[in-house]
């Protein structure tokens, strides 16, 4: 039986990335290259648009000027002198005729009757256009452009004079330049062109940027990935730590309650210090767990009124222990309403006190952990108040921040991740409260815990 390969789902996604990623470029690239030449095909059409309006308006100036000579000069076609003055005349009143020639039809050629240009009066010449204007009767005009100077152009104008009997008598040949129009061409091309070059020039700018845009959003999204590859991983680990954890605890209880027979005191010293590293690789398993929960959105949140002092009572005689190894003082005062009632869960709300609680007994040396309530604009505000080694303003600027530690010559000595007060905070956030710190430096620390009162009983 033929066997059929099949290539792995992962590798299916990688091709269809790539493939992604390769059409998305080919986009850019022909986006760099069409729009500029979309550009410049549109301004030279422009232009080229705008000259053949220009020329049409110019034609019809110099055909008009034309007929108004053919009208005027008809009742001077018999005199050559009359024809002249009135050829010298037109030509004084427009400045773009380059030449005013009459011409009589001979046997083979047409005779210079009159002309602006002197000289060329008796001359003979022979053309197709003037025999072809003067046999067909009608106005022959075309573009020419000067021997000696080709960039000088002008309008040739052809056309039967006749006489006041409306007799065809003579041919007018008229020369009318478009060096203005032609110099009013080049000045707007090149202004054109200059205008043109900056917009390819900002184009080509926005284009690029847009490339590297697309390079940072595919460079956001790999880090993305990364990242999520990165939270499966602490979150895998985590899971399967716990398992090993807990043997190890079990089996360390089992041994401290004698199990496996009598422990001399050297051995329980040496057993000890293993339980409390036990104890915090097991908070630091704990803490990655959490992290992934909070990250993924996972953590559960069971909701319901809570006595919130009743969470802090019990937590402050948990960690009344640890306070009294240090000679600290705990002390709790009571709510001001008792009646005043949160919406929390209760054993994250343990958590997260148990954190900033141990944190004020773990970061002061000597003195006291006060707790005391206010209530505050519908809020019930929880402050843990404590005469530790403070904090500066600098180092509180990373507070509730991940894997955030202030390093100094006090802090060198207490363990920690650096984890605590981001979970707390994540914590206090989901369930709608509020956690800010202030302090000063080596006078203490206050942690102020603020949840929405759920129901704030006025009897009693
Ligand atoms: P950890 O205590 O494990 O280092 P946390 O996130 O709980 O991590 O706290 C972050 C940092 O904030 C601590 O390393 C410490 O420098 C500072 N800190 C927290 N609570 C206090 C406090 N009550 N007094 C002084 N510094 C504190």
């Amino acid at each position: 039986m033929a066997s059929v390969s099949q290539k792995p789902i992962s590798d299916i996604d990688k091709e269809n990335d790539s493939n992604r990623e390769n059409s998305q470029l080919l986009y850019s690239l022909i986006l760099i290259f069409l729009i500029p030449v979309a550009i410049i095909v549109n301004t030279f059409w422009g232009i080229s648009k705008i000259q053949k309006n220009m020329e049409n308006e110019l034609q019809k100036k110099a055909v008009l000027a034309a007929d108004v000579f053919a009208g005027a000069g008809a009742d001077s076609l018999t005199s050559e002198a009359a024809l002249q003055l009135k050829i010298d005349e037109i030509i004084k009143l427009n400045s773009d005729l380059r030449e005013v020639t009459v011409l009589k039809p001979l046997e083979d050629g047409f005779e210079v009757m009159a002309s602006s240009n002197e000289e060329s009066v008796g001359l003979i010449f022979k053309s197709l256009q003037y025999t072809t204007s003067w046999v067909e009767g009608k106005d022959i005009t075309a573009i020419s452009e000067s021997d000696s100077k080709p960039s000088d152009r002008y309008f040739v104008i052809i056309a039967p004079l006749k006489n006041t009997t409306g007799e065809k008598v003579a041919l007018l040949n008229m020369k009318s330049s478009l060096a203005g129009a032609d110099r009013a061409m080049t000045k707007t091309m090149n202004q054109t062109l200059i205008l043109l070059g900056i917009t390819i020039f900002f184009v080509l700018i926005l284009l690029f940027n847009h490339f590297r845009f697309y390079e940072y959003a595919m460079l956001l999204k790999r880090l993305k990935e990364v990242d999520k590859m990165k939270d499966d991983f602490i979150s895998m680990v985590s899971h399967e730590l716990k398992t090993p954890m807990a043997a190890i605890k079990g089996y360390m209880d089992m041994i401290f309650e004698g199990v496996a027979g009598n422990i001399d005191q050297k051995a329980k010293v040496h057993l000890e210090k293993i339980s409390a590293n036990v104890k915090r690789l097991d908070a630091l398993i704990d803490a990655f767990l959490d992290i992934s929960r909070l990250e993924q959105g996972r953590m559960q949140f069971d909701m319901q009124a809570i006595d919130i002092s009743k969470v802090i009572a019990a937590i402050s005689s948990e960690l009344k222990i640890q306070a009294d190894e240090k000679k600290l003082k705990i002390t709790y005062e009571p709510m001001p309403d008792p009646h005043s009632i949160i919406f929390a869960d209760q054993d994250r709300l343990a958590q997260m006190f148990d954190n900033v609680i141990g944190n004020a007994i773990k970061y002061t040396q000597k003195g006291s952990i006060n707790i005391f309530h206010r209530i505050e604009n519908g809020n019930l505000k929880t402050i843990i108040q404590d005469t530790g080694i403070g904090m500066s303003k600098q180092d509180m600027k990373g507070l509730f921040t991940k894997f955030y530690r202030i390093k100094n010559e006090k802090t060198a000595d207490i363990a920690g991740t650096g984890l605590g007060l981001w979970i707390t905070k994540e914590i206090i956030t989901k369930m709608n409260g509020e956690i800010y710190a202030e302090s000063q430096e080596n006078i203490g620390s206050a942690f102020t815990i603020s949840f929405p009162i759920m129901k704030e009983s006025k009897e009693s």
